[in-house]
């Protein structure tokens, strides 16, 4: 990790080897607050045994309506080794894990890397999903080629009023259509295995937000005429106003049926197929995981 952190484009700058914090918090050793089988990603990722999700603590946005604050925004989550960070990954494998999914990893990636060196080391070999809010630099996301054949970024915004507003991540929609790109470079198109578990490739992840109907059919838009079908998009209609959301009337509710129905329509008029959609209502707090720090341990 280099001295000055530049690893996202707040550029901090700072030198988190030293102790000193930037905008996200993180210091130098990966902090974990929850390793686990996860049923709930996409069918492909979850499949039947489910993904082997590490969910990291802090994160560079500040998500007014963040569901893991918790662990993204308080300083909850465990700090531990590398080594430790290295066998939490085989004991995702030997769980029966689909794949190794590394959840709001951006601000850890150096460590990530040389922490799946020494996994892979002693037999690690499960497909590495990157699971990140895509506000990062195209340097970051280069240095996973090789090391993840998943990614699984949001895309949260099109317009950057909304970006500040609710997420103070200025210049949101440049950097992560970049930092998007770049991913579908060193995924390529979507490759599944005989069972239908995703290989390698790229989910865009639009969780929709009420009242922002105009800026997601924007996204919907600029996904397709960049990507085609050499991506798969995923709607998700989860959104619940937690945390700081009653600080923004428009936000402060649930999005209804008829938004998100009118949203998947939007996306097939467009021709759009590779789409993963929500059935139903997933939209409780029921659906937030319990960090508990389990499966962690800091040996
Ligand atoms: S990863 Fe954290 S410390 Fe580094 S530039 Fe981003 S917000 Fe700042």
């Amino acid at each position: 990790m280099a001295h000055a952190c530049t690893l996202c484009p707040r550029a901090c700058k700072v030198d988190r080897r030293a102790g000193e914090k930037g905008f996200c918090r993180a210091g130098s050793l990966p902090s974990v607050a929850l390793a686990c089988l996860h049923r709930w990603e996409e069918p492909c990722l979850s499949g039947s045994a489910g993904a082997g999700t590490v969910f990291f603590a802090h994160c560079n946005l500040r998500c007014a309506f963040c569901q893991n604050q918790a662990i993204s925004q308080q300083d909850a989550g465990t700090e531990i080794s590398i080594s430790r960070l290295a066998a939490i990954f085989l004991e995702q494998q030997a769980r029966g894990a689909h794949n190794l999914d590394l959840v709001t990893p951006t601000h850890y990636v150096p460590q990530l890397i040389d922490a799946l060196s020494l996994a892979r080391r002693d037999g690690f070999s499960l497909p590495v999903v990157y699971n990140s809010n895509a506000y990062e630099t195209e340097a970051t996301i280069s240095s996973l080629a090789g090391q993840a054949s998943i990614f699984l970024p949001d895309l949260k915004y099109f317009d950057d009023i909304y970006a500040e507003r609710y997420s103070a991540a200025p210049g949101y929609f440049a950097h992560a259509s970049r930092a998007i790109a770049r991913m579908a470079e060193i995924a390529g198109p979507p490759r599944f295995d005989a069972a239908g578990l995703l290989q390698s490739g790229v989910i865009v992840r639009h969780l929709a937000l009420p009242g922002l109907a105009a800026d997601s059919r924007r996204i919907l838009e600029w996904l397709w005429r960049t990507f085609g079908d050499d991506i798969y998009i995923s709607l998700m209609n989860q959104y619940t106003p937690v945390h700081q959301a009653g600080r923004f009337r428009e936000i402060n509710r649930r999005l209804t049926t008829r938004e998100y129905d009118r949203l998947i329509d939007y996306a097939l008029g467009l021709g759009i197929e590779n789409c993963f959609i929500q059935e139903g209502r997933t939209a409780s707090a029921e659906f937030i995981p319990e960090f508990n720090g389990a499966g962690v341990d800091s040996y």
